[in-house]
C-alpha cells in the first residue's frame, strides 16, 4: 500500500514544491525537466533564469523489469537520504549536498551536479578523470571503515544495520547479479551469438560453486554499510572533483562488493579501449586499491574501536580477505552486465558487431577467471595479466 501523501511529481508540481520550500525567490521563473531514465526513479532538474539549479530525485512505487512493473518499496528514498546525510560525515566533499528529504513523498532534494560528467559516459568518450581513483579509494576506505566493527561502536553498528535493512533492493542484487546470469532465466539478455559461451557457463559446476559462495557472502556478511550500486554510472566527475550519487541499494554487506563493482566497471573500459587510451584505466585500477589500503591502514592505526587491531597480522588478514572478495564480486559484475538484465553502454554502445561480441566474450571469460582464481590473486597487476590471457 502506498504511503499517505505520496504522489509522483510532474515537472509542474516539482516546480511548485521547490517554490513552496523557498529555494528560489518567489518571483523567479523556473524551468524544469525530468532527466531520469524512468525505470525506478524520477529525477527533476530545476533551473532559475541565472541557471542556478537544484535536483529532486523521487522514487516510483514500482520498477519496470522485463517490460512489466514490479512493486518496489518507496523506503529506498529514505535509505538514500539517510546514507547521504548521516552515514558518511567524513566524505562530504565526495557526495552531493542534501538540502531536504521527505519520507512520505519519497524524495531527496540535492545539489545540482550537472556541471560534472557521469563517469561512464565520459570514459566512453575517452576522458580520463585523473583524480577519480584516489577519490574513490578514499571514499571506500572511509565509508567502509567507519561503518565496520573496526571503526564504529559495535553496538551502534547493530542499530545502524537495522536502520539500513533494505531487503527489496538486496533481492534485486541477489537475483540479477548472483543467481539469474548463472542459470536459465527470462531476466537474462544476451546476443544470440553468445549462446555457446553462455551455455558453457551454465554447465560449469566449478564456477557455479564459487558464485554460490560469493552469493552466500553477500546474503550473510554484514561487514560495513555499502553503497550497493557503485558503478561508473553512479559517479559524477571532472578533472578535479568526484561525487558519488545513487546509494538507494545501501545496506550492511561485504566490503568487497563495493570495491569489486568499481573494479569491474573500470575493467569494461580496459576491455574496450584502444591500447594507447588504456593505461589510465589500469592506473585507476591500481590506484583505487592502493589508496584504499593506505587510507584504511591509517584509519586502522588511528581510529580503531577494536582492541585486536593492535594484533600482529590481523590487518593483513582483513585486507587480504577484502581483496579476494573484491576480485570475486568484480567477476560476477562483469558477467551479469554482459548477459544479465542490466547492461552497460561501454559494451552495448560498440557499433561494430564483431568487435562488440569479441569484447563481450572477453568480459565473460575475464569474469569467470576472476571468480575462479580470486583466492590466489594478491595484486591488481594479476588482474591485468588475466585480462591479457583471456584476450
Ligand atoms: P537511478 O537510481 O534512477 O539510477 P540516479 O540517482 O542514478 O537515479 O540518477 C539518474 C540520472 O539523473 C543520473 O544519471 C544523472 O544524469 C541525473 N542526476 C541524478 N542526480 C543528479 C544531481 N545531483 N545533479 C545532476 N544530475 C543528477
Ligand atoms: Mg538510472
Ligand atoms: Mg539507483
Ligand atoms: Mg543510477
Amino acid at each position: 500500500a502506498l504511503k499517505e501523501g505520496y504522489e509522483p511529481l510532474t515537472e509542474a508540481t516539482a516546480v511548485q514544491l521547490i517554490k513552496d520550500l523557498g529555494y528560489f525567490d518567489a518571483h523567479s521563473s523556473l524551468r524544469c525537466k525530468e532527466i531520469g531514465d524512468g525505470n525506478l526513479n524520477l529525477v527533476f532538474h530545476i533551473l532559475d533564469e541565472n541557471d542556478k539549479g537544484i535536483i529532486i530525485k523521487q522514487a516510483l512505487p514500482y520498477a519496470k523489469v522485463v517490460g512489466e512493473s514490479w512493486p518496489l518499496t518507496l523506503h529506498r528514498a529514505t535509505i538514500e537520504g539517510n546514507y547521504l546525510k548521516n552515514a558518511i560525515p567524513l566524505v562530504q566533499e565526495l557526495v552531493p549536498q542534501v538540502q531536504h528529504t521527505d519520507e512520505a513523498k519519497a524524495l531527496t532534494i540535492m545539489e545540482d551536479l550537472s556541471h560534472l560528467d557521469i563517469v561512464r559516459t565520459g570514459f566512453i568518450s575517452g576522458k580520463d578523470y585523473p583524480i577519480l581513483s584516489q577519490h574513490i579509494g578514499e571514499y571506500l576506505a572511509k565509508t567502509l571503515f567507519f561503518t565496520s566493527d573496526f571503526g564504529c561502536n559495535q553496538q551502534v553498528k547493530k542499530g545502524l544495520q537495522q536502520a539500513f535493512s533494505n531487503p527489496e533492493l538486496c533481492k534485486i542484487t541477489e537475483d540479477l547479479v548472483f543467481t539469474d546470469p548463472f542459470h536459465v532465466s527470462e531476466t537474462n539478455d544476451f546476443e544470440p551469438e553468445l549462446i555457446g559461451t553462455v551455455e558453457t557457463l551454465w554447465e560449469d559446476d566449478s564456477l557455479k560453486l564459487e558464485v554460490a559462495k560469493l552469493k552466500y557472502k553477500f546474503l550473510t556478511c554484514g561487514e560495513a554499510l555499502l553503497h550497493g550500486d557503485l558503478h561508473t554510472g553512479s559517479i559524477f566527475a571532472n578533472e578535479t572533483t568526484t561525487k558519488v550519487i545513487d546509494p538507494e541499494f545501501a545496506f550492511f554487506g561485504p566490503v568487497g562488493f563495493d570495491i569489486g563493482q568499481f573494479f569491474a566497471n573500470l575493467l569494461f573500459q580496459a576491455i574496450t579501449r584502444s591500447d594507447e587510451k588504456k593505461d589510465i584505466i589500469l592506473f585507476h585500477l591500481h590506484q583505487v586499491w592502493d589508496t584504499f589500503i593506505q587510507t584504511f591502514t591509517e584509519l586502522w592505526q588511528t581510529a580503531s574501536v577494536e582492541p585486536f587491531t593492535k594484533t600482529e597480522g590481523y590487518l593483513e588478514h582483513v585486507l587480504e580477505g577484502f581483496f579476494h572478495d573484491s576480485i570475486g564480486f568484480a567477476g560476477c559484475e562483469l558477467i551479469r552486465r554482459t548477459i544479465g538484465l542490466a547492461h552497460v553502454a561501454d559494451l552495448d554502445g560498440i557499433e561494430d558487431s564483431s568487435r562488440r561480441l569479441a569484447c563481450k566474450e572477453v568480459a565473460i571469460k575475464l569474469g569467470r577467471e576472476l571468480i575462479l582464481q580470486r583466492s590466489s590473486i594478491s595484486r591488481t597487476n594479476e588482474i591485468v595479466h588475466l585480462l591479457e590471457k583471456v584476450k
